[in-house]
């Protein structure tokens, strides 16, 4: 009972600063992240909700999406389309189907196109960048709107051609901020090229957007820590999946995480990162989980896929796509369920050019609570970060 009520108490504190603006520690994110009673998670997705409100009114950001390319080299082990995944579906879409699609995802009122390729060897390796600069000129010119890319690693050139063409955000997760756990997830992939490729586009003049992966065999310390991570990157948008264990692949057998842990993160995430963009994605659980996401205090939906477009998602490659679910429509039938509403384009621009303006030099500007988005190794074992954990001093 004492215990309950010291935690009890302890909540009341973390919140209270976290709405006065306060910068969080390693310690106050942690207790945070280790919450397990659902009145407590609910406490603090209200917190996030109003913290979201106070940042971005009612309004919300949707994003269309456009796997354009399933092909890649890696063996990434909780991705369905890893190399040698021969269940997965391969694909390239041809640059007339991509800006086909874009332009119809621009009539259904999306505010960016999202532009994703697995890394694949027919581009990546060969050098072909041409492909994707071609594509990003065709859909600017098609649609008038923002574009980010994710295209995996590639080379700092590249990313400054990106940013010439107008390429709005450069999109590259990380999964986890752990590099012993990173080994087993990416494997075979440098933990520091990736974060390296964040920091030069930024430099570039991108917004950037990194990510986290839950279920994947990550301690809570490792959850805490990558969101810190995250806020002391400078990240424009922070997002986090629940592991959807795939077929054929090295995480096929782990058993999904309940999605209250999910939602947790994302509203820990809106506390430490009031004024970044956080996405509920559709590509977990659809329509049905996009509530319990936007209620966790996130403000942009993702994955908007047109039907009939034969587009994969991510993580659930069929999911309510066929069906028309993932749709702009079926987002605002939610939302206004909500009191919530689809954003003006004019906003989103706005919010954009604002960001960029304001980029600060992150590097130099370590949080309150000694934690520079780099190691945590030297808090010691009480973090419960996995033994030999040396931060940036691997890769
Ligand atoms: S996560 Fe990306 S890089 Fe890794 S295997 Fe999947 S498509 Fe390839």
């Amino acid at each position: 009972m004492a215990l309950h009520t010291v935690n009890r108490r302890l909540l009341d504190n973390i919140l209270a600063k976290a709405q006065d603006g306060g910068q969080l520690t390693y310690q106050e994110t942690l207790s945070l992240m280790s919450l397990e009673d659902n009145q407590d998670i609910k406490r603090v997705m209200a917190a996030a909700r109003k913290i979201r409100d106070r940042y971005f009114s009612n309004n919300i950001f949707v994003y269309g999406f456009i796997y354009f390319s399933t092909f890649c080299q890696n063996h990434c082990s909780f991705c369905y389309y890893r190399k040698t995944n021969q269940l997965s579906p391969r694909y390239r879409k041809s640059l007339e189907e991509i800006v086909d699609i874009a332009a119809r995802l621009a009539e259904s009122g999306i505010h960016l196109i999202d532009l994703t390729m697995g890394e694949d060897p027919e581009i990546i390796r060969a050098g072909k960048f041409e492909v994707l600069y071609e594509m990003i000129n065709r859909v600017k010119a098609a649609t008038g709107l923002p574009v980010m890319i994710s295209p995996g690693v590639v080379p700092t050139g590249v990313l400054e051609k990106f940013s010439s063409l107008g390429v709005d955000w450069y999109a590259l997760y990380q999964e986890t901020h752990n590099p012993v756990l990173y080994k087993k997830l990416r494997v075979g992939q440098s933990y520091r090229e990736r974060a390296d490729r964040r920091t030069a586009a930024q430099q570039y003049g991108m917004l950037v957007e990194d990510g986290m992966l839950l279920g994947v065999g990550e301690s809570t310390g490792d959850r805490a820590a990558s969101i810190l991570n995250m806020r002391d990157q400078g990240v424009d948008q922070a997002r986090v999946m629940s592991l959807v264990p795939q077929p054929q692949t090295p995480m096929a057998g782990r058993k999904a995480i309940p999605r209250t842990q999910e939602a947790l993160s994302i509203a820990v995430m809106r506390i430490i990162m009031p004024d970044r963009l956080i996405p509920a994605s559709r590509d977990v659980d659809g329509i049905k989980g996009l509530q319990m996401r936007l209620e966790a205090g996130a403000n942009v939906v993702t994955s908007i896929i047109p039907p009939s477009a034969s587009l994969a998602g991510v993580s659930q490659s069929t999911l309510d796509i066929d069906e028309g679910l993932r749709t702009v429509p079926e987002v605002k039938k939610i939302l206004s369920g909500m009191g919530l509403q689809v954003a003006d384009t004019a906003d989103y621009i706005r919010w954009i050019d604002d960001r960029k303006a304001k980029r600060v030099n992150w590097g130099d500007d370590c949080s309150e609570g000694g934690y520079c988005g780099r190691s945590a190794a030297r808090f010691g074992s009480s973090l419960s970060g996995p033994a030999g954990w040396v931060g940036d001093s691997v890769n």
